[in-house]
Order: C-alpha cells, then structure tokens, then sequence
C-alpha cells in the first residue's frame, strides 16, 4: 500500500533492512506494556513499568543479536542510555491514556489468521484484546509514534479493520471498539466498525492481492516516493534515486489477456490508486 517497489525488495528480493533505533524501541515498549500483565493488577505501576525495560532489553538483544549494532559505536553508552530514557518516558506516558490496574485483557501479542472466502489468506499479530463481560470485544494497538493528522486516520485505521475483519472471519463477531494508543503523541483513537466497513475492507484486500498477484507475474514494480522515502533502507537501488534495482528474481510474464480472467475483480495496476501508507510499530 505503501510503495510497490519497497514491497518487492522486502518480500521478493528479500533484502535485509538495517535494524533501527525506532523500531526497535517500539518493539522493546511493546514487550514491556505485554509482560506487565503478568503482575497482579497492584503492581502494575509506571516504576514497575519502567523496571521491566531493561531486561526486556536483554531478551530482545538475545532473541536478535544483530540489534546489537545499534550501539555498536557507542563505548560510553550514552546514546543507549538515551535511547532506554526515551522507551521509558513512551511507557509512562502509556500510564496516562489507560489504566492496567483495571484491565484484565484477554489476549496480549495474539497471532491470528484466517482464510477468506477468495482463498486469501490474513494474518496478523495483535497487541491487546479485551473483552467485556457482556462479550463485547475491543482491539488495542500501540504506536510508539505520533497520531496521524486527521486526513491520514483513515490509513491508520486501515490496519485495525483488518484486524477486526480477521477477528469477525475467526469468531463471528464483528468487534465492538478499535482502539489506537499512540504513545508518541499521548493520543487514543478509536472507531466503532460495522459490518459494511469489514466488508470493504475485505474489497479492498482482494483488489490490492490482485494488484500484488499481477505485478509479481509481470515484474512491474513501480516506485510510489513519498516522504516515507526518507526512512526507506533501499533508496540506492530505486530508480526515483537514481538506482538500479537487482535483477528480478522470478520468471517474468507479460500481463495479457488470461489475466482479466483470473481476478474476480478488476485487476489493479501496481502503483494504482491504493489505499494511503499504514504506520506501522
Ligand atoms: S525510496 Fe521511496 S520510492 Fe524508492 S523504493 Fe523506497 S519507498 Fe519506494
């Protein structure tokens, strides 16, 4: 949705990406907010918070050791130690959007998936669903950046009907609330789907699967530059940078006329009008 370029350097070409600082704060925030719940409600205080970061810290750099280049060139520590300080204050701002001494979740890192109808497969991992007493469901995600401008919400949104489409597909219930932390920011959005929204959300995967489909097959992968470009690990091999992308990995076939018949949709041109950027962690 962002860029069909960079979709197929990470997902065809595979091309590492050189880990970073900020995502892997989100990462290290998410692991924290997720083991929190493991202490009775009590004790689920900012400092008993804040106490979890550094062997989260430790657990990660275990699980990844490459992460350790981060601060590889850093012998006094302190950008590490200004690094933890910023993943501290994004926890303890979490302590003023919501209340874990009154919540109980129901699923804390979930991976879901589900197979629509089409055959489309959806996966996705979940970083908090409650579930009221009445059987009413919300899902929470966390940003560890700032809330969209209201003209993009509707791109940060797209990844909570997702979810919830999963989540109807899985259970038959559509979830009752969405909800955004934006830890960045101190910002909560929320949004109340309905089965119509699913519904388009579920159009709008098959028309970008097609999109996805008919540019593997072709190896039309056009870049998309926005001002993410900027944050994108494979600039020197974007033509809109003047690179030159490897050669395609894949046996080229030209789009033709077998692949109006395929799609159950009209297929979509990569690089068509998608829907906007997804924020991610
Ligand atoms: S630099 Fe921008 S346009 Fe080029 S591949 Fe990366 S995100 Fe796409």
């Amino acid at each position: 949705m962002q860029c069909p370029l960079l979709y197929r350097f990470r997902v065809i070409d595979k091309l590492p990406q050189k880990p970073s600082e900020a995502a892997t704060r989100g990462t290290l925030v998410h692991a924290v907010l997720e083991r929190l719940f493991d202490k009775p409600a009590a004790e689920r205080t900012p400092g008993g918070a804040t106490a979890l970061i550094p062997g989260q810290w430790d657990r990660l750099l275990e699980s990844k050791p490459e992460l350790g280049e981060l601060f590889a060139e850093d012998p006094e520590g302190e950008r590490l130690a200004r690094w933890l300080g910023q993943a501290e204050q994004l926890v303890e701002r979490w302590f003023s959007l919501e209340d874990p001494t009154r919540l109980e979740p129901a699923e804390r890192e979930l991976f879901v998936e589900t197979e629509l109808e089409s055959g489309l497969r959806l996966r996705g991992v979940i970083d908090r669903i409650d579930v009221a007493p009445t059987g009413e469901v919300r899902i929470v995600d966390y940003k560890t950046g700032k809330a969209p401008r209201p003209e993009y919400a509707e791109g940060a949104l797209f990844q909570m009907k997702f979810y919830a489409l999963v989540i109807w597909r899985l259970k038959g219930v559509v979830p009752r609330r969405l909800q955004l932390v934006y830890l960045g920011s101190g910002d909560v959005m929320t949004y109340d789907p309905v089965v119509a929204d699913l519904e388009r959300v579920e159009r709008k995967l098959l028309a970008l699967w097609e999109a996805i489909s008919l540019a593997t097959r072709t190896g039309e992968w056009r870049p998309r530059p926005t001002k993410l470009c900027g944050w994108c690990d494979h600039q020197a091999l974007c033509p809109e940078f003047g690179g030159t992308p490897p050669v395609y990995p894949l046996t080229v076939r030209p789009a033709g006329p077998a692949d109006d018949d395929q799609g159950r949709m009209e297929p979509v041109r990569a690089g068509a009008d998608l829907p906007a950027a997804l924020d991610g962690h």
